[in-house]
């Protein structure tokens, strides 16, 4: 596996703590820096974010971690995590999808339960993708010819939904809402969360202090429990990531996606997208 993180910072900034040939302009005034985690100036750009984060503020204004594997690394593995690349709103509540919020969690809002089809609005759904969702509501929605693949190859821990033009103007042909069937999968301690990679979040601001939300992202490769695997070809880990916003903003906490290894040569055979995979480890 190899692992490399992308940073954006800006171009004042990367004067002053980098060298000129570190990284490349993006347009005049950020630096975009790709390193690889073993790389001497990942840990340099680490002790300089710790600097900047003792005032309250960060280096980079932008971070992506990738990890890419060997042919060989891939083939072995048993699942792995499906990371969504893909995002759009606006969210189904504002499209007529109603929410039963009195079960949801008050400290993260996980469990919020719907009661009608989800209903979206067509313009807003992206092109060319797969698998997206909202960025609120955690609302995942997959192709249509992502969907008939998977019935027609028996792909298990799935069912799907219509989705509804907004405002009840029948259907969208082209998509199904996802909901996961399977047992979930309780995440491992190997696995590390946090705001941002020389941030672990010490103080747990966006961990649900009952569970349910683990971190605002994951910061290494996703490790999960066997015991909870019951072998489907689709699950979902037991704690979700990321935040609700507070002051009327449309974040909400998602959940992670793994996929096995059978699903994973059926989404490559497709070309599916919209999503990266990562070897997910069952300890
Ligand atoms: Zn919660």
């Amino acid at each position: 596996m190899r692992e490399t993180v992308e940073f954006r910072i800006s171009e004042q900034k990367a004067q002053r703590f980098l060298k000129p040939r570190d990284g490349k302009p993006l347009g005049r005034s950020t630096r975009k820096l790709v390193l690889d985690t073993n790389d001497i100036r990942y840990a340099l750009v680490g002790r300089i974010e710790h600097e900047f984060m003792k005032q309250g503020s960060s280096f980079f204004t932008y971070w992506d971690i990738r990890r890419t594997y060997t042919k060989k690394e891939l083939d072995s593995a048993e699942l792995f995590y499906l990371r969504m690349r893909s995002a759009f709103e606006p969210e189904g509540e504002q499209c007529g999808t109603q929410y039963d919020e009195s079960v949801a969690c008050p400290h993260c809002s996980v469990g919020a339960r719907q009661l009608n089809e989800l209903r979206l609005d067509p313009s807003s759904l992206p092109r060319g993708k797969d698998i997206t969702r909202t960025i609120a509501y955690s609302e995942i929605i997959v192709s249509a010819r992502l969907v008939e693949a998977l019935r027609a190859h028996g792909i298990t821990g799935t069912r799907f939904h219509p989705v509804l033009r907004k405002n009840g103007g029948g259907t969208l042909d082209a998509w199904c809402q996802l909901e996961v069937t399977s047992q979930p999968l309780g995440v491992a301690p190997a696995t590390r969360f946090g705001v941002s990679p020389f941030d672990p979040d010490e103080q747990g601001e966006y961990r649900c202090p009952l569970g349910h939300v683990a971190g605002l992202d994951i910061l290494s490769e996703l490790s999960v429990r066997r015991e909870d695997w019951d072998g489907a070809d689709l699950c979902a880990a037991k704690q979700w990531l990321g935040y609700r916003s507070r002051n009327g903003g449309a974040f909400r906490p998602y959940p992670m996606l793994l996929v096995s290894q059978k699903l994973r040569r059926l989404l490559g055979e497709l070309k599916a997208k919209g999503f990266e995979l990562e070897v997910a480890h069952l300890v």
